[in-house]
């Protein structure tokens, strides 16, 4: 299985991740954890372009390509191969940021964006994608009171960016309600993971 957890900042991605793969591994699966973007070296090389604070004047559509194409080959080198040994992948993050950050929030197009990012992964779509939501309030308290988090420029937006990154995964959840399945993460992290292990019964 392909699975893929979404979110906005302060979610509890990681945390979900983490317990998700506990799940799976005592269910007989051989599970890779891996994150988007990055996750393998050249990937991981062009998130650092990205999230590189020196880098505040990329242009929205220079950022949507670089994401697509660390994308493609993180699916090439790492998440395609697991999934042909049966393995389960357990990604954060992966398509549905780009339509969310970059096709609503920062208003290049959903429809543009998935364009793009059908050259980037062809038919290679996640089985599961869990969908973490939570307020921006929630949120950014949550990144505050963690400060070994790794600080980048994004971490400056407003937080009507942040809502705006919700109300795009929420249209996605519209989208694509075969695959997204939604989570209030607001709630504690202990309801968070019943929640999750309900859904990975199923
Ligand atoms: O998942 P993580 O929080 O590590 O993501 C790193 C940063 O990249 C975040 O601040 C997120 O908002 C940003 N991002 C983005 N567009 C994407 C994926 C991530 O702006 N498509
Ligand atoms: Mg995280």
């Amino acid at each position: 299985y392909f699975i893929t957890v979404e979110g906005g900042e302060g979610a509890g991605k990681t945390s979900a991740i983490r317990s998700m793969e506990q799940l799976l591994r005592e269910n007989g699966f051989e599970v890779v954890v891996t994150r988007e973007p990055g996750g393998i070296a050249i990937a991981e090389q062009i998130r650092e372009v990205i999230l590189d604070k020196r880098n505040v004047d990329m242009d929205g559509r220079t950022e949507a390509l670089l994401y697509a194409a660390a994308r493609r080959q993180h699916l090439v080198q790492k998440v395609m191969p697991a999934l042909q040994e049966g393995k389960a992948v357990l990604c954060d993050r992966f398509i549905d940021s780009s339509l969310a950050y970059q096709g609503y929030a920062r208003g290049l197009g959903i429809d543009e964006i998935f364009a793009l990012n059908r050259f980037a992964i062809h038919e290679t779509m996640p089985d599961l994608t869990v969908l973490l939501d939570v307020s921006p309030q929630t949120g950014l308290a949550r990144i505050h009171a963690n400060r070994n988090r790794e600080v980048n420029r994004l971490d400056l937006e407003a937080v009507s960016f942040h809502e705006r990154v919700r109300s795009g995964y929420l249209q996605l959840l519209d989208l694509f309600p075969e695959r997204i399945v939604l989570v209030d993460a607001e709630r504690s992290e202990e309801e968070v993971v019943l929640a999750l292990s309900a859904i990975l019964i199923e």
